[in-house]
Parts: structure tokens; C-alpha cells; sequence
């Protein structure tokens, strides 16, 4: 027999007597088992791979040749990480700072003062260093009066009657305003305790989680998606929110803080909104915005 003939015999098909009956109106196992969608972040880190070979890699060293290697360090207690979040939110990080420090003078708690260590991604100069707000007379404070305390950060309209509703929703489901049981959860699940917040969104959240905690979420700031999609790091449709999930299957864990806090960097002072120095720029040979079809 030859070697054609003896692979024939072997995927010749039983005969029917032998296949598996599959009775009318009955589906087989294979047929119920329904196959899991492919997880969309998962698939494009896999396509960037092979279709990009060491992007993200390029891009970490490319960032730390100007940047460096930025380490963690706690920046604030988190209820006030996540209060001076809401405060930035469409304000520059300076007016937030003067926000938040006008709020410790009018609800001052007299707790230990705190040290900020905002870091080099951060946008304003750092708060003096003070106790955390007691958050409690800011939460039951008449609305008008924290608008007026709050002015100088910008949107006290909206964001006084938010700082007060996420206080309210945190006293009620915890029985007070501290944040360290987040600490315990898995960094997914802290994320989604903090989304369920109204107002909170991942942003917000994975700032709060990553500065206050060190847990591995990228948080995609205007500047990290402005520069993650002129490289093609994400695809160029993906939303800043898509691109929170997708961060988390392009990084390894320990990358996480380094890139955001290097990309934030890059875009505050090197790819800006216009002119971007591509001639300074490290990126440039990788970097799509230059060449459509660079490697
Ligand atoms: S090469 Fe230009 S567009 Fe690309 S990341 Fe650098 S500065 Fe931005």
C-alpha cells in the first residue's frame, strides 16, 4: 500500500452505521457550544504584533531616551486623588489645584497634612502641602456656597453638586468617605466600583487607582490619545475610552506608569496638539502621523 493510500484509509469517513446519530430538532454538543467573541483589545494587541513587530516597546525606550524612568510614589489619600480628579476634568490642572486648596481652607478637617508628589505628567505645580477637606461639611455645605469656593477651578456649576453626590454616594455605600478598601480588590474591579459612580468614568478612575494604589491602569488623557493614536498604538477609530482596554493587553503590568506618565509628558511638551516637534522626536521612524507607512 502506498503511503497516499494508507492516508486515505486513515481519514476515510465511518460508515454511517458508526457516526453518531444527530436526531431531527436535536443539536449535537459541538453545535450548542457556543464560541466566546474574540476580545477586541486582545485581537488588536495580536495584530500589532505581527503586523508591527516591537511598536510598543520602541515606544517605551524612544520615550525614556527624553523622559526617563518615572517610578511610583502616592501622590494623595484617595478621596482626595479623586476629588482634585473631578476638578480637572475640562479645566487645566493649575485652576484645579486652586480649587482644591480653597476648599481645604473653607471645610478645613485638621487631620495630618499631606505631601503631593504629583509627578512629571502633572499639568499645575503641585499642592502645599495640608490636610485633606473635611469632607463631610463639603458634602452637606449649601451647593451655592461650594460653587462660590470652588469658582476658580472652572464648571462650578456642575462640579460643586458632583463633588457632593460622589461624597454621598461613597458615605452611603461605605458609612464614610475613605477609599482605601479599594486597595484590596482586583484593579478591574476597583475600576468598575469607581465607574458605577456617577460622573466617574474610567479615566478618572484608573488615575485614582494608579496614583493612589500603583495598580496597573493606563488612564488615557487627551495628551496619552493624541500621541497613542499618531503612532498607531490604537487603532484610529478606537475612543479614548476603547483605549483604556486596550492599553491593558498592549502593557505589561509593570510598564503601565511609565506610560502614561512618559506619553502625558510627551504630548504636554513635545507632540503638541499643533506643530508637534517631529525633529526632536524620538517616535519619528515609527510614527505614523510623519509616514502612513512607517514600520
Ligand atoms: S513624530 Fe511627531 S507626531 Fe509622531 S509622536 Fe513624535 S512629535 Fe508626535
Amino acid at each position: 500500500m502506498t503511503m497516499a493510500e494508507q492516508g486515505a484509509k486513515l481519514v476515510t469517513k465511518p460508515s454511517a452505521s458508526k457516526r453518531p446519530a444527530i436526531r431531527p430538532g436535536k443539536t449535537s454538543a459541538a453545535r450548542r457550544t457556543k464560541r466566546r467573541p474574540p476580545d477586541p483589545a486582545k485581537a488588536w494587541a495580536r495584530k500589532l504584533d505581527r503586523t508591527r513587530p516591537n511598536l510598543v516597546k520602541d515606544v517605551l525606550d524612544g520615550l525614556a531616551t527624553i523622559h526617563g524612568h518615572p517610578t511610583w510614589e502616592r501622590r494623595l489619600d484617595p478621596t482626595s486623588e479623586l476629588i482634585l480628579t473631578i476638578l480637572t476634568q475640562n479645566s487645566a490642572d493649575t485652576n484645579a489645584e486652586r480649587a482644591f486648596e480653597s476648599l481645604r481652607d473653607a471645610y478645613p478637617s485638621g487631620l495630618v497634612a499631606e505631601r503631593h508628589t504629583p509627578g512629571p505628567g502633572w499639568g499645575g505645580m503641585g499642592l502645599s502641602d495640608g490636610a485633606p477637606p473635611d469632607w463631610a461639611a463639603v458634602e452637606f455645605a449649601p451647593v451655592q456656597e461650594l460653587v462660590e469656593v470652588i469658582r476658580h477651578g472652572g464648571l462650578a456649576n456642575q462640579k460643586a453638586p458632583r463633588l457632593q453626590s460622589t461624597l454621598r454616594t461613597i458615605r452611603e455605600a461605605r458609612g464614610d468617605y475613605s477609599l482605601e478598601f479599594l486597595a484590596g480588590m482586583a484593579p478591574l474591579d476597583a475600576r468598575a466600583w469607581l465607574t458605577a459612580l456617577d460622573g466617574i468614568g474610567k479615566k478618572t478612575a484608573s488615575v485614582l487607582l494608579m496614583f493612589s494604589f500603583g495598580m496597573p491602569l493606563m488612564a488615557v488623557d487627551r495628551h496619552v490619545e493624541r500621541v497613542s493614536h499618531r503612532v498607531g498604538l490604537i487603532p484610529a477609530k478606537a475612543s479614548a475610552d476603547d483605549a483604556h482596554d486596550l492599553y491593558l493587553a498592549l502593557l505589561k503590568p509593570e510598564e503601565t506608569y511609565e506610560a502614561h506618565v512618559n506619553l502625558i509628558r510627551h504630548g504636554r511638551v513635545i507632540c503638541h496638539a499643533r506643530n508637534p516637534e517631529h525633529e526632536i522626536c524620538p517616535l519619528r521612524d515609527r510614527c505614523r502621523f510623519v509616514d502612513p507607512k512607517a514600520p
